[in-house]
């Protein structure tokens, strides 16, 4: 049995811990608690949070995604979404909703909120093939298109 817990720390990195992996291995109550939460807060939390949307967030997200179209054509999965909000993240980590094409953050107020907000959008960008949930490629993609706008 293969236990990872992953994170997104504040400054944007990936912090995924491989907490343990050896048959019989037992995890402390707490971290099957923690655990329990991510996957609800991931499949279905996200669906009974109302869109309390950003308009002007979600219309430089629409100028950034034009800039952003030549570099990710090249990239295997890409598919733009037709649609999509910005919607206020009132508390927990950012994260985009697939099956409703939201997009949850906080603000736009540093470059760390740029590379979220790009991001969150990647999964949606990505959302049809397996590279949308490679947390690896999402962040690097992120970190690599608010670097060159
Ligand atoms: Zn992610």
């Amino acid at each position: 049995m293969l236990w990872i817990f992953a994170s997104r720390p504040i400054n944007g990195g990936i912090e995924i811990r491989r907490v343990g992996e050896t048959r019989g291995f037992h995890p402390p109550y707490g971290w099957l608690c923690v655990g329990l939460i991510l996957l609800l807060t991931n499949n279905h939390a996200a669906a009974s949070i109302p869109c309390l949307p950003l308009p002007e967030i979600q219309q430089r997200l629409g100028q950034l995604a034009r800039g952003w179209h030549s570099i990710l054509a090249m990239e295997t999965g890409y598919a733009p979404p037709p649609s999509y909000n910005v919607c206020q993240l009132k508390n927990g980590l950012p994260f985009a909703d697939h099956q409703l094409k939201r997009i949850y953050i906080r603000g736009l107020a540093s470059e760390n909120d740029e590379i979220t907000l790009a991001h969150e959008y990647l999964h949606l960008a990505f959302s049809h093939h397996p590279r949308g949930h490679d947390e690896v490629f999402i962040e690097a993609m992120a970190r690599q298109l608010v670097r060159v706008q």
